[in-house]
């Protein structure tokens, strides 16, 4: 959501300045490398890379933000910013156009990188010419990275892609990541490869930003409702045909809910960047004790790995 509403309107636009009110937010690198590094510097677009948003510059670095609990990215225009500013803002970026991008975070548990490209051929065949400026590029690194996780490399106008050095990568944690919910690569082998040998309630595997990138807590508990899983069922006790229909689910139900959450900027702004407007379409989560919308039973809430968690017992059998 935020990549969608802030994405076109950031595009474009050079950071003049940037105040860091709270240097801690700031984890790599040194919060003063970190304002000299990105003054100066073009918006080219937004990226989103399972819950990391990534604001790409235009020489090839990018502002890596990854909000946790309550962090947010809010633009404002300056005059306004005296008014409206939250009272946990920690960092201010400065724009040319005379607006501002503020990061504010409640809880201060998220964090901002700055962390350079490097830039690939989509052929494999360039790899030499990517940019080694950096000093801690190496490209084999990176594609290797990249094909391990099967990730599609997107293609740009140039035929060039841009992705993290492997040592963003590393730094952000982003090297960990899984698939995203819509990688081709993400099948039911996939799944039950990654899972089908552990101990752990299905729903804590979802969870696992190791083997899907992106699914919460939310989601988690509409894909099993969707897929017909008790989220308490051990992972290693799925059955191929479950491991089928969970594997179908998630980017069917993904794709539902971020359509769903299509806003505009204006309600986006209003909302603290926080104003979900899927919660009406939510057939499970936060629906305890209502009745199941396929077969009427009343929905039960318990929780799962320390998450609380909403299913059908009809719906879902243990
Ligand atoms: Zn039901």
């Amino acid at each position: 959501m935020v990549r969608r509403v802030l994405g076109p309107q950031l595009a474009g636009k050079s950071i003049c300045a940037v105040r860091l009110i709270t240097p801690g937010v700031i984890a790599h690198p040194r919060s003063e490398e970190f304002v000299e590094g990105v003054v100066g510097r073009r918006v080219a677009g937004m990226e989103r890379r399972g819950k990391f948003l990534q604001i790409l510059l235009d020489d090839g670095g990018r502002v890596v933000v990854h909000f946790r609990m309550t962090g947010c990215l809010l633009r404002f225009t300056a005059a306004d910013l005296a008014d409206v500013m939250e009272k946990h803002t920690h960092v201010i970026f400065e724009l040319d156009d005379g607006s501002v991008l503020c990061y504010s975070d409640q809880r201060r548990f998220g964090r901002l990188w700055l962390v350079e490209d490097v830039e690939t051929a989509t052929s494999g065949v360039d790899a030499a010419n990517a940019d080694t400026d950096t000093g801690a590029v190496h490209v084999a690194d990176v594609e290797t990275a990249v094909d391990k996780k099967g990730s599609r490399v997107e293609k740009s106008g140039s035929g060039l892609s841009r992705e993290m050095s492997a040592a963003g990568l590393r730094v952000t944690g982003m090297d960990k990541l899984g698939l995203e919910p819509f990688d081709t690569g993400m099948t039911w082998k996939y799944l039950r490869d990654k899972l089908g040998g552990r101990r752990i309630c299905i729903k804590e595997g979802l969870l696992d930003q190791g083997v899907v990138a992106g699914i919460g807590n939310i989601y988690s508990d509409e894909i099993l409702f969707a897929s017909r899983i008790y989220p308490g069922r051990e992972a290693r006790t799925l059955t191929v045909a479950q491991w089928k229909r969970l594997a179908a689910q998630i980017p069917v139900t993904m794709e539902y809910y971020i359509e769903k959450n299509e806003i505009s900027p204006e309600d986006y702004l209003k909302g603290r960047g926080k104003d979900y407007r899927n919660t009406p379409y939510l057939r499970v989560y936060g629906q305890k004790e209502k009745p199941c919308p396929n077969c009427q039973t009343r929905l039960e809430g318990t929780r799962i790995g320390g998450r609380s968690s909403v299913y059908c017992p009809k719906c879902q059998k243990m």
